[in-house]
């Protein structure tokens, strides 16, 4: 019986929880767990300990509070020291001149998904394997620690059984993103195992990875598995970490992480693919004025909840925005939120959807998504063509530079258009912020039949 237990009276309504203890349940009241099993609390009870909530079936039942705990959001910490997959050989030549107190930390070669403490002491390097274990990291099976940071922190203050104390990191070059620490994913309770997870038909590929159709737990999700653990394996980790700090209904849902062999990221399935294939198949016989309307006003409330947290999205276009088996459009794909290492010379480059200050001076702000939303407007409206046809690509910018705008898609609302020009002042101070955009769509919607 778990004695710990955190502020168990201040879940609320809809917060997520994550089991962490198996709780099979008394009675039939009961809402039996088992550990890592996402949880919603429904409602709290007259019982401070005692809460409702639903599992990821839709049962409902009663949990004690002190058995779950908060799922949490997977930042991105620096960690220079962390160096991820390096072999014992390398860690030593990076750890050079050997001054006592000088370390790194690696993954374990080992033992997956443990972790290995590599100090200076005495011209020698010392390898400590730090065990992971019920959601803990140890060293010696005496201090345990919630994740990384922690651990080092606390050595920093004291050798405490270590050689030496910690002094000073060997850093990590070309880190200055951070590093996503897998540890954090667990901790936080979005890993999930492979073995609930099913998977199906191919339906998409991506730069990193492929995407599968699959089932987890009885739910349709979209599984992206990354197709080469040594190259992308940061950056894949980087979109889920932003992920999981999203709620929106116009976001894709993060659903979980695999971390095994292969790392796959697991989203809630979007029935109708993305919205370029959707406008292009289906066309103006079968998409209407509503729909339009609704795809425009969905994918801009999307942004304008990134606009208010902060968080510039970088490559929104029709292809990145997915649509559910409702109807409604989600906004994807935030591989390359806030982070971005998209080179500008890369061939993926998405040039005709850019603000013309980001292929200049590699300035992305919520103005520049805002430019990208103008072009997805355009796209929308013109049922899924690509932008600037009859412009070559390299001419582009030019072209965009000396004033030349797009005209109104045929059969585009007057309304409709004022925002794409709008969305596309060449100083990005001069366009409108989501939040003005999005009261404009939200009237427009409601007057369009
Ligand atoms: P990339 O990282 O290269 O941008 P995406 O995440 O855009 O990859 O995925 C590629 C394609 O896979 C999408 O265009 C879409 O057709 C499909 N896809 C991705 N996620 C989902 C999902 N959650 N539901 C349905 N289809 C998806
Ligand atoms: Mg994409």
């Amino acid at each position: 019986m778990p004695m710990d237990h955190i502020n168990a009276h201040t879940w609320k309504q809809g917060d997520e929880v994550v089991g962490q203890y198996v709780f099979p349940g008394r009675s039939k009241d009961d809402l039996p767990f088992q550990r890592g099993d996402l949880l919603v609390i429904v409602k709290p009870t007259s019982d401070p300990n005692w809460f409702r909530a639903r599992n990821q079936f839709g049962r409902e039942g009663m949990i004690p509070a002190n058995y779950v705990r908060p799922r949490q959001v997977v930042t991105l910490h620096a960690m220079p020291w962390y160096h991820g997959k390096i072999s014992r050989q390398e860690a030593e030549k990076l750890l050079y001149p050997r001054e006592d107190g000088l370390f790194l930390v690696r993954d374990s070669n080992n033992y997956v998904g443990d972790y290995t403490l590599c100090v200076c002491f005495g011209d020698k390097v010392e390898h400590y394997h730090i065990k992971y274990e019920d959601n803990k990291l140890s060293v010696d099976n005496e201090e345990f620690f919630r994740n990384l940071e922690e651990l080092v922190q606390h050595y920093t203050k004291d050798a405490d059984g270590l050689c030496t104390r910690l002094i000073r990191p060997v850093a990590k070059e070309g880190d200055s993103f951070g590093t996503v620490s897998i540890q954090q994913f667990r901790s936080g309770g979005w890993v999930i195992t492979k073995q609930h997870l099913e998977l199906g038909e191919l339906i998409g590929k991506g730069d990193f990875g492929d995407v599968y159709k699959g089932s987890y737990k009885g739910q349709p999700v979209a599984a992206k598995q990354l197709k080469d653990q040594d190259r992308g394996g940061q950056t894949f980790l980087q979109e889920a970490s932003v992920m999981t700090s999203l709620r929106h209904p116009n976001l894709v849902k993060l659903i979980g992480v695999v971390i095994e062999d292969t790392i796959i990221i697991v989203t809630e399935f979007m029935g109708k693919g993305n919205l370029v294939e959707y406008l292009r198949s289906r066309g103006r016989n079968v998409i209407t004025k509503k729909d339009q309307i609704n795809f425009a006003t969905d994918t801009c409330a999307a942004m304008e909840y990134l606009e208010s947290k902060g968080l510039v999205h970088r490559d929104l276009a029709a292809r990145n925005v997915l649509v559910h088996d409702d109807g409604t459009a989600k906004v994807s794909d935030f591989g390359l939120a806030k982070f971005g290492d998209l080179s500008l010379s890369s061939q993926k480059f998405p040039i005709k959807w850019t603000a013309p200050e980001s292929l200049r001076h590699n300035s992305f702000t919520n103005k520049s998504d805002m430019w990208s939303f103008g072009i997805l407007l355009w796209e929308i409206y013109s049922f899924g063509r690509v932008p600037y046809p009859r412009i070559p690509l390299a001419d582009v910018v030019m072209h965009v530079e000396r004033g030349y705008r797009m005209e109104a898609p045929e059969g585009c609302p007057a309304e409709i258009y004022v925002i794409m020009k709008h969305a596309w002042e060449l100083r990005p101070e001069d366009r409108p912020t989501f939040n003005e955009v999005l009261s404009k769509l939200n009237n427009l919607r409601s007057v369009t039949v």
